[in-house]
C-alpha cells in the first residue's frame, strides 16, 4: 500500500469522539510534534478532550510549541493504559509502522479498531482502522492542515506555528525535494495565520548545547569519504559523547554538512547507542533511494531520508552499511 484515504470515516471519527489520545513514533521530531499540537488544538477548540501520550519526552528544541492543556506526556503505562481504555479515538499520526511506537506498540495494536492514522511515509500496509497515508505529502502537518481546512478551521497563531514547525523541519526548510507548490502554499497560508518562521528556526536550529557543538566538530573531523567520493560517513561512539559531555543529543543533523561536500551523494552516520545497538542515519541527494537501502535492514523514512536501528557490533555494522551504500551510489547515473 502506498497511499490511503479514509477520509470520511476521519470526518466521522472527529465528529463522533469526545475523547482523543494523539500518539507518533518514537523520538518526536518537528513534524510528529507539531502535527499533534496542530490537530490537538483544533479539536480543543470543537471542545474535545486531547492528550498528546508518546514513548518519548519532546525534546527541548520543540517545547516551544504550545499545547493549550497538559504538554505531551511521556508514556507511562500504570497512568496511560487506563485512558488509552477511556479514550473513544487514539490518533497516529507521523508514523504507520507499529514498530516504531516503541513501548506503545502493544497497547496501540490492542486498541486498533478505534486507532486512526495520518502519514505521509511509504508503507506495505497497517493495522489500524482507518489510514489518510499520502506520500505525495511533505509533512504530515501538511496533511493535518489540509484537513482543518477541508472543515473550514482557521487554525490559531500556535497552531499555525506547530503545523509550519512540522512542515518547515520536515522539508529541511524547504529546500528538500519534498518542497512543492502545495507545500509552500500551506507555508504561506500558516504566515497569514500567524507562524513566526524566524522563531521557529531559531527555537528548533539555534539552541544547540556547547558540547553538541563540540561533538559535531569531533564527529566531523572524522569524515571517510569513498574512493569515488560519492559517499561520506561519520562515527559518533559513546566515548565521544562522553567526552564531550553530549549525552541524549540528536546528532542526525551532523549529515548536512556531510552532504554539503562537492561531490557527496549519500552521507550516514553511526551512531552508537546503549545496549550494543547502533542508530543509522542516512541521507541522499537526488536519485539515489536511501529509502530502499534503509528498508534492506529492517529501517525506513523517505527517499532522501532514512534512518535504521540495528543490533550488532559497531565497527561491523559500518562496514556492512558502508560497502552496501558506496555500491548504491557507484551504480547511480
Ligand atoms: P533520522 O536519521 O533523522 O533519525 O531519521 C530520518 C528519517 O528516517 C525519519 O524522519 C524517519 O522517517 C526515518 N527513520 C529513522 N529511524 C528509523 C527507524 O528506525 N525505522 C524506520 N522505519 N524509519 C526510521
Ligand atoms: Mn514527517
Amino acid at each position: 500500500m502506498i497511499g490511503a484515504s479514509d477520509h470520511r470515516a476521519f470526518e466521522e471519527l472527529l465528529d463522533r469522539a469526545r475523547v482523543f489520545v494523539l500518539v507518533t513514533h518514537l523520538n518526536p521530531d518537528g513534524d510528529a510534534i507539531g502535527s499533534q499540537v496542530g490537530l490537538g488544538r483544533y479539536l480543543q477548540s470543537l471542545g474535545r478532550e486531547v492528550r498528546i501520550i508518546n514513548q518519548d519526552p519532546t525534546p527541548k528544541e520543540l517545547t516551544f510549541l504550545e499545547f493549550d492543556g497538559p504538554a505531551a506526556e511521556a508514556y507511562d503505562p500504570a497512568r496511560h493504559d487506563g485512558l488509552l481504555d477511556a479514550s473513544d479515538a487514539i490518533v497516529l499520526v507521523d508514523n504507520s509502522a507499529p514498530d516504531r511506537l516503541g513501548r506503545m506498540e502493544a497497547v496501540a495494536l490492542a486498541r486498533v479498531a478505534k486507532t486512526f492514522c495520518i502519514d505521509h511515509h511509504p508503507t506495505r500496509g497497517t493495522p489500524w482502522a482507518g489510514n489518510i497515508i499520502d506520500t505525495t505529502a511533505a509533512a504530515t502537518a501538511l496533511l493535518v492542515y489540509e484537513l482543518l481546512r477541508e472543515r473550514s478551521h482557521t487554525p490559531d497563531r500556535a497552531a499555525a506555528d506547530a503545523l509550519y514547525a512540522g512542515l518547515a523541519t520536515d522539508t529541511g526548510f524547504f529546500r528538500f525535494n519534498s518542497t512543492s507548490a502545495r507545500a509552500l502554499r500551506v507555508a504561506a497560508d500558516l504566515l497569514e495565520q500567524g507562524a513566526d518562521p524566524t522563531r521557529c528556526y531559531r527555537e528548533v536550529y539555534e539552541r544547540n548545547s556547547p558540547a553538541y557543538t563540540r561533538l559535531l566538530g569531533r564527529a566531523l573531523a572524522g569524515l571517510v569519504l569513498s574512493d569515488d567520493g560519492r559517499v561520506g560517513t561519520l562515527a559518533v561512539t559513546l566515548a565521544m559523547v562522553d567526552a564531550c559531555g553530549a549525552q541524549g543529543v540528536d546528532t542526525s543533523e551532523v549529515t548536512t554538512p556531510v552532504l554539503a561536500v562537492d561531490g557527496v551523494r549519500l552521507a550516514i552516520l553511526f551512531r552508537e547507542l546503549q545496549g550494543g545497538k547502533v542508530k543509522v542515519s542516512l541521507r541522499s541527494k537526488g536519485a539515489i533511494d536511501v529509502q530502499q537501502l534503509a528498508a534492506e535492514f529492517g529501517g525506513g523514512g523517505h527517499r532522501n531520508a532514512s534512518g535504521i536501528v540495528l543490533p550488532g557490533r559497531f565497527e561491523e555494522i559500518v562496514e556492512r552499511l558502508t560497502g552496501r551504500a558506496r555500491a548504491l551510489a557507484a551504480d547511480a547515473p
